[in-house]
């Protein structure tokens, strides 16, 4: 079935399956937090579209870990304004949601396997409140996030999505927040810059790929060779994506939303998969 692509057709794709939905969001620049754009805009729409969630687990580029998967088990992650030069009004952003304890140390035992531990250090780093706050306006969903760990390869994290698919039943939302293409060596400022061919190759190789459920190219580092260099010099940033597609499986349909390249090198691609 090939993928919808807009948000009215997520409303009437969106079964009343007690599985809930996967969700992965390109962040981009934290600007998007205080900005209206067609990106927070799309966050917004796709937050009153989901069923509401009981907890989000949240998958961040922006937590890099090495050797472990950590999981903040705290009752209240702080907001991370990690990100220099920006306006105070960015620094002045809080995302008050609570934290989900009891939820956290169980997702350290489904991933005993991969080195997971609890920590009570981080918080809300960027990746994850600048589009929660559009998501869920009132903070008013418990929220924890889950390290992505650097050292490890592409399939890691399809295998610890994998691992975390079965929260789907119990009504967490798992949302990962990265970039399909992130490369900030290559971003050229100004709206409207010409989006660099590598971007697109990259971000159209990526969409096809994941239509197909061909999850084994998304993660063949060697096969996706300078094409994936050029899109991701450090793939922090699309390690999510990756959590993501993992934690889907055959019964899911899937949906694109805000699908373009900011900034020359930077790919809001979304997606959302969700039962039939
Ligand atoms: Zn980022």
């Amino acid at each position: 079935m090939p993928a919808t692509r807009t948000l009215e057709d997520l409303k009437a794709a969106l079964s009343p399956s007690d599985r809930m939905p996967l969700v992965f969001l390109g962040h981009g620049s934290p600007m998007n937090a205080i900005e209206d754009t067609a990106y927070s805009r799309a966050w917004t729409e796709l937050g009153q579209t989901l069923p509401r969630p009981k907890a989000i687990l949240v998958v961040s580029a922006h937590w890099m870990t090495r050797g472990t998967t950590l999981v903040d088990v705290s009752d209240m992650p702080k907001t991370i304004h990690d990100f220099y030069g920006f306006p105070d009004a960015l620094f002045a952003q809080q995302y008050p949601a609570s934290g989900n304890p009891d939820l956290a140390r169980d997702v350290v035992s489904l991933l005993a396997s991969h080195h997971a531990e609890e920590d009570d250090t981080w918080g809300l780093d960027h990746g994850a409140w600048t589009v929660l706050k559009f998501l869920y306006p009132g903070a008013d969903v418990p929220v924890f996030q889950v390290s992505i760990d650097m050292s490890k390869g592409l399939d890691y994290q399809l295998e610890i999505g994998r691992s975390l698919s079965e929260l789907r039943n119990r009504g967490v939302l798992i949302l990962g927040s990265g970039n399909v293409v992130h490369n900030l060596r290559a971003v050229q400022w100004g709206k409207g810059a010409k989006p660099h061919d590598f971007a697109l190759e990259f971000d159209a190789l990526f969409a096809e790929k994941l239509e197909a459920r061909d999850f084994t190219a998304l993660s063949d580092q060697v096969g996706l060779g300078t094409l994936l260099q050029m899109a991701h010099p450090s793939v922090d940033h699309y390690l999510p994506a990756l959590t993501v597609a993992g934690a889907s499986d055959a019964g899911d349909d899937l949906t694109f939303m805000t699908d373009s390249i900011d900034l020359a090198s930077v790919s809001m691609r979304s997606y959302v998969f969700h039962a039939r």
